[in-house]
């Protein structure tokens, strides 16, 4: 029997966000449990996956990465094609990565299913004195909007792995 045959769900995600605020070190944090101090701006390969069980289901997370194109409504709708959950990443230290997280939303319920389930992620929170965004601010507009909310750091893993159980646990319990 093939590994392939073992799994019971294949669950696409996008990570979305402005540049920078660290969407592909979270992918490489879940995925690869790494971190590359010198990333460039992503090039290429456009999904990492990784193979988990939630509920002794086997479930294959493909996750999609931008390729560069956080430009506002740059992501075309094939991006979007298919994605049952959506981590939304904004930088605690960059005040305008959270004033932009409105416009991330118009976008997945412009382009994405209806019933897609969305983390909204405030990463670097390992930056506690360059904080500019109060984790307040982000609870309420998550609670307002009906998305998940977590703070997480790429860099030294904390809650990255917790904020995509919780998004998957999420998309499990809707299929
Ligand atoms: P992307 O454009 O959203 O994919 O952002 P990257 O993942 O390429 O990260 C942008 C920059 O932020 C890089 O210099 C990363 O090293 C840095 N970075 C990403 N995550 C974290 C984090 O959790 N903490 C800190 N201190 N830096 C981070
Ligand atoms: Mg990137």
């Amino acid at each position: 029997q093939s590994v392939a045959e073992k799994i019971d769900y294949v669950f696409k995600v996008v990570v979305i966000g402005d540049s920078a605020v660290g969407k592909t070190q979270i992918l490489a944090r879940f995925t690869k449990n790494d971190f590359c101090f010198d990333s460039k701006s992503t090039i290429g390969v456009e999904f990492q996956t990784r193979t988990l069980t939630i509920n002794s289901k086997v479930i294959k997370a493909q996750i999609w990465d931008t390729a560069g194109q956080e430009r506002y409504r740059a992501v075309t709708s094939a991006y979007y094609r298919g994605a049952l959950g959506a981590m939304l990443v904004y930088d605690i230290t960059k005040r305008q990565s959270f004033d932009h997280v409105a416009r991330w939303v118009e976008e997945l319920r412009a382009h994405a299913d209806n019933s897609i389930v969305i983390m909204l992620i405030g990463n670097k929170a390992d930056l506690v004195d360059l904080r500019a965004v109060p984790t307040e601010d982000a609870v309420e507009f998550a609670e307002n909007q009906g998305l998940f909310f977590s703070e997480t750091s790429a860099l030294n893993g904390d809650n990255v792995e917790s904020a995509f159980f919780k998004l998957l646990e999420g998309i499990y319990g809707q299929v």
